[in-house]
Protein backbone atom coordinates (compact mmCIF):
# COMPACT_ATOMS: atom_id res chain seq x y z
CA UNK A 1 0.00 0.00 0.00
CA UNK A 2 1.21 3.76 -0.84
CA UNK A 3 1.52 6.04 2.01
CA UNK A 4 -0.14 9.71 1.44
CA UNK A 5 0.54 12.38 4.09
CA UNK A 6 -2.42 14.99 4.65
CA UNK A 7 -1.16 17.92 6.24
CA UNK A 8 -3.91 20.00 7.74
CA UNK A 9 -7.45 18.35 8.97
CA UNK A 10 -9.19 20.69 7.85
CA UNK A 11 -11.99 21.02 5.28
CA UNK A 12 -9.92 20.31 2.22
CA UNK A 13 -7.41 17.73 4.09
CA UNK A 14 -10.60 15.74 5.46
CA UNK A 15 -12.38 15.35 2.31
CA UNK A 16 -9.19 14.45 0.38
CA UNK A 17 -8.38 12.10 3.02
CA UNK A 18 -11.63 10.60 2.63
CA UNK A 19 -11.55 10.15 -1.18
CA UNK A 20 -8.16 8.86 -1.25
CA UNK A 21 -9.31 6.28 1.88
CA UNK A 22 -12.58 5.50 0.02
CA UNK A 23 -10.87 4.92 -3.64
CA UNK A 24 -7.94 2.56 -1.15
CA UNK A 25 -5.98 3.95 -2.98
CA UNK A 26 -2.91 4.36 -0.54
CA UNK A 27 -2.89 4.35 3.66
CA UNK A 28 -3.76 8.12 5.28
CA UNK A 29 -2.09 10.08 7.57
CA UNK A 30 -3.77 13.14 8.63
CA UNK A 31 -1.87 15.88 10.38
CA UNK A 32 -2.61 18.96 11.79
CA UNK A 33 -1.30 21.21 14.66
CA UNK A 34 -4.74 20.82 16.51
CA UNK A 35 -4.33 18.28 19.32
CA UNK A 36 -7.44 15.69 18.85
CA UNK A 37 -8.47 16.82 15.53
CA UNK A 38 -7.19 14.94 12.80
CA UNK A 39 -6.54 11.80 15.27
CA UNK A 40 -10.74 12.15 15.57
CA UNK A 41 -11.05 12.54 12.15
CA UNK A 42 -8.95 9.88 10.66
CA UNK A 43 -10.47 7.37 13.17
CA UNK A 44 -13.84 8.41 11.65
CA UNK A 45 -12.60 7.49 8.13
CA UNK A 46 -11.10 4.59 8.93
CA UNK A 47 -14.06 3.08 10.65
CA UNK A 48 -15.78 4.34 7.26
CA UNK A 49 -13.49 1.91 5.77
CA UNK A 50 -15.28 -1.38 5.70
CA UNK A 51 -18.14 0.32 4.14
CA UNK A 52 -16.37 1.26 1.03
CA UNK A 53 -15.11 -2.15 0.71
CA UNK A 54 -11.44 -0.25 1.00
CA UNK A 55 -8.28 -1.50 2.50
CA UNK A 56 -7.06 1.43 3.67
CA UNK A 57 -5.40 2.30 6.86
CA UNK A 58 -6.13 5.38 8.36
CA UNK A 59 -4.72 7.08 10.99
CA UNK A 60 -4.19 11.11 12.68
CA UNK A 61 -0.97 12.55 14.26
CA UNK A 62 0.46 15.64 15.58
CA UNK A 63 4.03 14.20 15.06
CA UNK A 64 5.63 14.68 11.35
CA UNK A 65 7.80 10.92 12.67
CA UNK A 66 4.03 9.22 11.98
CA UNK A 67 4.62 10.60 8.18
CA UNK A 68 7.85 9.19 7.69
CA UNK A 69 8.05 7.66 4.27
CA UNK A 70 5.47 8.93 2.82
CA UNK A 71 4.75 8.63 -1.53
CA UNK A 72 2.89 12.00 -1.50
CA UNK A 73 1.81 14.76 0.80
CA UNK A 74 -0.96 17.17 0.15
CA UNK A 75 -0.24 20.32 2.10
CA UNK A 76 -3.86 22.00 2.75
CA UNK A 77 -2.56 23.39 6.18
CA UNK A 78 -3.04 27.11 6.16
CA UNK A 79 -5.52 30.24 6.72
CA UNK A 80 -8.79 29.67 4.20
CA UNK A 81 -10.57 33.04 2.76
CA UNK A 82 -13.27 34.75 4.77
CA UNK A 83 -15.88 36.96 2.65
CA UNK A 84 -14.63 39.78 0.73
CA UNK A 85 -10.91 38.54 0.69
CA UNK A 86 -8.62 37.44 -2.17
CA UNK A 87 -6.55 34.74 -2.19
CA UNK A 88 -3.30 36.85 -2.31
CA UNK A 89 -4.21 38.55 1.06
CA UNK A 90 -3.53 34.92 2.24
CA UNK A 91 0.12 35.18 1.31
CA UNK A 92 2.60 36.19 4.50
CA UNK A 93 0.31 34.40 6.95
CA UNK A 94 0.27 30.95 4.87
CA UNK A 95 3.96 31.41 3.59
CA UNK A 96 4.94 31.20 7.21
CA UNK A 97 3.04 27.93 7.73
CA UNK A 98 4.05 26.22 4.34
CA UNK A 99 7.64 26.95 5.36
CA UNK A 100 7.30 24.65 8.37
CA UNK A 101 5.38 21.89 7.39
CA UNK A 102 7.12 21.75 4.09
CA UNK A 103 10.46 21.46 5.71
CA UNK A 104 8.99 18.96 8.47
CA UNK A 105 7.57 16.63 5.40
CA UNK A 106 10.82 17.08 3.49
CA UNK A 107 13.02 15.78 6.83
CA UNK A 108 11.03 12.36 6.87
CA UNK A 109 10.09 12.04 3.38
CA UNK A 110 12.92 13.16 1.97
CA UNK A 111 11.72 11.12 -1.88
CA UNK A 112 8.13 12.13 -1.77
CA UNK A 113 5.88 14.24 -4.10
CA UNK A 114 4.62 17.26 -2.64
CA UNK A 115 1.11 18.99 -4.08
CA UNK A 116 0.17 22.37 -2.54
CA UNK A 117 -3.43 23.39 -2.36
CA UNK A 118 -2.82 26.49 0.48
CA UNK A 119 -3.59 29.43 -1.35
CA UNK A 120 -2.22 31.68 -3.02
CA UNK A 121 -1.13 28.41 -4.52
CA UNK A 122 0.70 28.96 -7.09
CA UNK A 123 2.94 30.88 -4.53
CA UNK A 124 2.76 28.62 -1.64
CA UNK A 125 3.85 25.80 -4.31
CA UNK A 126 7.18 27.85 -4.85
CA UNK A 127 7.70 28.40 -1.31
CA UNK A 128 7.36 24.72 -0.77
CA UNK A 129 9.84 23.61 -3.42
CA UNK A 130 12.49 26.56 -2.30
CA UNK A 131 12.66 25.16 1.46
CA UNK A 132 12.82 21.89 0.21
CA UNK A 133 15.52 22.19 -2.57
CA UNK A 134 13.24 19.23 -4.21
CA UNK A 135 13.55 18.84 -7.71
CA UNK A 136 10.96 21.04 -9.46
CA UNK A 137 9.41 17.78 -10.78
CA UNK A 138 8.31 16.97 -7.02
CA UNK A 139 6.71 20.07 -5.74
CA UNK A 140 3.13 20.45 -7.98
CA UNK A 141 0.63 22.73 -6.91
CA UNK A 142 -3.61 22.12 -7.46
CA UNK A 143 -5.58 24.63 -9.06
CA UNK A 144 -6.22 24.39 -12.76
CA UNK A 145 -7.66 20.79 -12.09
CA UNK A 146 -10.48 22.42 -9.99
CA UNK A 147 -10.90 25.83 -12.11
CA UNK A 148 -11.50 24.13 -15.13
CA UNK A 149 -14.03 21.39 -13.48
CA UNK A 150 -15.92 23.96 -12.61
CA UNK A 151 -15.80 25.53 -15.95
CA UNK A 152 -17.00 22.25 -17.20
CA UNK A 153 -19.46 22.81 -14.81
CA UNK A 154 -21.16 25.69 -15.62
CA UNK A 155 -21.41 24.70 -19.47
CA UNK A 156 -22.96 21.57 -18.54
CA UNK A 157 -25.87 23.28 -17.04
CA UNK A 158 -25.68 25.90 -20.26
CA UNK A 159 -25.83 23.08 -22.69
CA UNK A 160 -27.26 19.74 -21.11
CA UNK A 161 -24.29 17.98 -22.01
CA UNK A 162 -22.47 15.04 -20.14
CA UNK A 163 -19.69 16.86 -18.64
CA UNK A 164 -17.58 13.90 -19.70
CA UNK A 165 -18.17 15.56 -23.30
CA UNK A 166 -16.75 18.84 -22.55
CA UNK A 167 -13.25 19.30 -22.47
CA UNK A 168 -12.02 22.45 -21.33
CA UNK A 169 -8.65 24.34 -19.65
CA UNK A 170 -8.22 26.51 -17.20
CA UNK A 171 -4.45 27.94 -17.29
CA UNK A 172 -2.29 30.34 -15.40
CA UNK A 173 -1.94 31.23 -11.95
CA UNK A 174 -4.81 30.20 -9.58
CA UNK A 175 -6.52 33.70 -8.69
CA UNK A 176 -8.27 36.21 -10.05
CA UNK A 177 -6.05 36.94 -13.39
CA UNK A 178 -6.59 32.80 -14.27
CA UNK A 179 -7.15 32.15 -18.15
CA UNK A 180 -10.10 30.06 -19.26
CA UNK A 181 -8.91 28.67 -22.81
CA UNK A 182 -11.77 29.58 -24.90
CA UNK A 183 -9.60 27.69 -28.02
CA UNK A 184 -9.45 24.79 -25.95
CA UNK A 185 -12.90 24.11 -25.00
CA UNK A 186 -15.01 21.87 -27.12
CA UNK A 187 -18.43 20.22 -26.63
CA UNK A 188 -19.03 16.91 -27.75
CA UNK A 189 -15.64 17.53 -30.39
CA UNK A 190 -17.60 21.17 -31.27
CA UNK A 191 -16.15 24.47 -30.27
CA UNK A 192 -17.91 25.84 -27.67
CA UNK A 193 -18.34 29.18 -30.12
CA UNK A 194 -20.24 26.94 -32.68
CA UNK A 195 -23.18 25.71 -29.82
CA UNK A 196 -23.08 29.36 -27.29
CA UNK A 197 -23.11 33.18 -28.20
CA UNK A 198 -19.83 35.32 -27.35
CA UNK A 199 -22.02 36.68 -24.24
CA UNK A 200 -22.97 33.50 -22.56
CA UNK A 201 -19.22 32.34 -22.56
CA UNK A 202 -18.04 35.70 -21.28
CA UNK A 203 -20.53 34.89 -18.14
CA UNK A 204 -19.56 31.39 -17.72
CA UNK A 205 -15.45 32.36 -17.70
CA UNK A 206 -16.50 34.95 -15.05
CA UNK A 207 -18.61 32.63 -12.67
CA UNK A 208 -15.79 29.72 -13.33
CA UNK A 209 -13.55 32.99 -12.48
CA UNK A 210 -15.31 34.03 -9.23
CA UNK A 211 -16.11 30.29 -8.51
CA UNK A 212 -14.19 30.47 -5.31
CA UNK A 213 -15.72 33.71 -3.94
CA UNK A 214 -18.84 32.53 -5.02
CA UNK A 215 -18.81 29.72 -2.50
CA UNK A 216 -16.83 32.01 0.08
CA UNK A 217 -20.08 33.96 0.08
CA UNK A 218 -22.46 31.92 0.35
CA UNK A 219 -20.22 29.42 3.04
CA UNK A 220 -20.05 33.11 4.84
CA UNK A 221 -17.31 31.40 6.75
CA UNK A 222 -14.86 28.51 5.20
CA UNK A 223 -14.43 27.90 1.67
CA UNK A 224 -14.91 25.44 -0.65
CA UNK A 225 -13.70 22.03 -0.16
CA UNK A 226 -15.50 19.05 -2.21
CA UNK A 227 -14.38 19.81 -5.35
CA UNK A 228 -10.92 20.67 -4.50
CA UNK A 229 -10.39 17.85 -2.90
CA UNK A 230 -11.77 15.74 -5.19
CA UNK A 231 -9.18 17.96 -7.63
CA UNK A 232 -6.37 16.98 -5.54
CA UNK A 233 -7.25 13.35 -5.27
CA UNK A 234 -7.48 13.46 -9.38
CA UNK A 235 -3.43 14.61 -9.68
CA UNK A 236 -3.11 11.26 -7.17
CA UNK A 237 -4.69 8.89 -9.51
CA UNK A 238 -2.17 10.26 -12.39
CA UNK A 239 0.42 10.08 -10.35
CA UNK A 240 0.13 6.38 -9.01
CA UNK A 241 -1.02 5.69 -12.88
CA UNK A 242 -4.85 4.57 -11.65
CA UNK A 243 -5.95 7.23 -14.46
CA UNK A 244 -4.54 9.28 -16.83
CA UNK A 245 -4.42 12.33 -19.24
CA UNK A 246 -3.45 15.62 -19.25
CA UNK A 247 -4.22 18.24 -16.26
CA UNK A 248 -3.59 21.76 -15.79
CA UNK A 249 -1.07 21.80 -12.90
CA UNK A 250 1.02 24.93 -11.15
CA UNK A 251 4.72 23.79 -12.27
CA UNK A 252 8.03 25.57 -12.37
CA UNK A 253 8.23 27.23 -16.17
CA UNK A 254 11.83 27.18 -17.40
CA UNK A 255 10.53 28.96 -20.79
CA UNK A 256 7.95 27.02 -21.74
CA UNK A 257 5.45 29.78 -23.38
CA UNK A 258 7.72 32.32 -22.51
CA UNK A 259 7.26 31.96 -19.12
CA UNK A 260 10.65 31.54 -17.10
CA UNK A 261 11.36 31.01 -13.48
CA UNK A 262 7.28 30.49 -12.04
CA UNK A 263 5.04 28.34 -11.18
CA UNK A 264 1.82 28.94 -13.11
CA UNK A 265 -0.74 26.84 -14.27
CA UNK A 266 0.06 24.72 -17.84
CA UNK A 267 -1.20 21.39 -19.21
CA UNK A 268 1.28 18.72 -17.86
CA UNK A 269 1.39 14.92 -17.16
CA UNK A 270 1.89 13.52 -14.13
CA UNK A 271 3.38 10.11 -13.07
CA UNK A 272 5.39 8.29 -10.44
CA UNK A 273 8.53 10.90 -10.74
CA UNK A 274 5.80 14.00 -10.11
CA UNK A 275 5.85 15.87 -13.15
CA UNK A 276 6.52 13.73 -16.51
CA UNK A 277 6.07 16.36 -18.67
CA UNK A 278 4.92 20.21 -19.87
CA UNK A 279 2.47 20.20 -22.92
CA UNK A 280 3.23 23.15 -25.31
CA UNK A 281 0.06 24.06 -26.94
CA UNK A 282 -1.10 26.32 -29.63
CA UNK A 283 -2.63 29.12 -27.84
CA UNK A 284 -4.17 32.52 -29.48
CA UNK A 285 -2.18 35.19 -29.17
CA UNK A 286 -4.33 36.94 -26.55
CA UNK A 287 -4.46 33.73 -24.35
CA UNK A 288 -0.91 34.16 -24.31
CA UNK A 289 -0.76 37.26 -23.27
CA UNK A 290 -3.17 36.66 -20.68
CA UNK A 291 -1.13 33.81 -19.53
CA UNK A 292 2.46 35.72 -19.19
CA UNK A 293 -0.17 38.32 -16.79
CA UNK A 294 -1.51 35.60 -15.07
CA UNK A 295 2.31 34.28 -14.45
CA UNK A 296 3.95 37.74 -13.86
CA UNK A 297 1.15 38.37 -10.73
CA UNK A 298 2.15 35.56 -9.12
CA UNK A 299 5.85 36.75 -10.06
CA UNK A 300 4.68 39.70 -7.82
CA UNK A 301 3.53 37.87 -5.02
CA UNK A 302 6.93 35.59 -4.70
CA UNK A 303 9.06 39.54 -4.82
CA UNK A 304 6.45 40.51 -1.87
CA UNK A 305 8.08 36.67 -0.16
CA UNK A 306 11.81 37.23 -1.02
CA UNK A 307 11.91 33.45 -1.34
P1 LIG B 1 -9.52 24.92 7.07
O1 LIG B 1 -9.42 26.14 7.91
O2 LIG B 1 -10.76 24.10 7.10
O3 LIG B 1 -8.28 23.94 7.43
C1 LIG B 1 -6.96 24.36 7.54
C2 LIG B 1 -6.29 23.48 8.58
O4 LIG B 1 -4.89 23.78 8.58
C3 LIG B 1 -6.80 23.70 10.02
O5 LIG B 1 -7.27 22.48 10.56
C4 LIG B 1 -5.57 24.22 10.76
O6 LIG B 1 -5.52 23.80 12.11
C5 LIG B 1 -4.45 23.59 9.93
N1 LIG B 1 -3.15 24.21 10.14
C6 LIG B 1 -2.84 25.51 10.31
N2 LIG B 1 -1.52 25.67 10.50
C7 LIG B 1 -0.96 24.44 10.42
C8 LIG B 1 0.35 23.93 10.53
N3 LIG B 1 1.41 24.74 10.73
N4 LIG B 1 0.55 22.60 10.41
C9 LIG B 1 -0.49 21.77 10.19
N5 LIG B 1 -1.77 22.18 10.08
C10 LIG B 1 -2.00 23.50 10.20
O7 LIG B 1 -9.19 25.39 5.57
P2 LIG B 1 -9.54 24.58 4.22
O8 LIG B 1 -10.88 24.98 3.73
O9 LIG B 1 -9.23 23.14 4.42
O10 LIG B 1 -8.48 25.26 3.22
C11 LIG B 1 -7.11 25.01 3.40
C12 LIG B 1 -6.29 25.85 2.44
O11 LIG B 1 -6.54 25.41 1.10
C13 LIG B 1 -6.61 27.35 2.43
O12 LIG B 1 -5.41 28.10 2.26
C14 LIG B 1 -7.50 27.52 1.22
O13 LIG B 1 -7.48 28.84 0.72
C15 LIG B 1 -6.85 26.54 0.28
N6 LIG B 1 -7.67 26.09 -0.86
C16 LIG B 1 -7.03 25.99 -2.05
C17 LIG B 1 -7.72 25.54 -3.16
C18 LIG B 1 -7.00 25.40 -4.48
O14 LIG B 1 -7.65 25.21 -5.50
N7 LIG B 1 -5.67 25.45 -4.51
C19 LIG B 1 -9.08 25.21 -3.04
C20 LIG B 1 -9.69 25.32 -1.80
C21 LIG B 1 -8.96 25.75 -0.68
Amino acid sequence: MKKITVVGAGNVGTTTAQLIAERGLADVVLIDVLEGTPQGKALDIFEACPLWHSNSHVTGTNDYADTAGSDIAVITAGLARKPGMSRDDLLHANAKIIKAVARNIAGVSPDCIIIVVTNPMDAMAQVAREVTGFPHSRVIGMGGVLDTARMRSFISLRTGAHPKDIHAMVLGGHGDLMVPMTSLTTVRGKNISEIITESEMEQIIERTKNGGAEIVGLLKSGSAYYAPAASTVEMIERIFGTKTGTLPCSVYLNGQYGIDGVYTGVPVTLGPEGLKEIIEMDLTDDELMALRTSADAVRDLIKKLNV
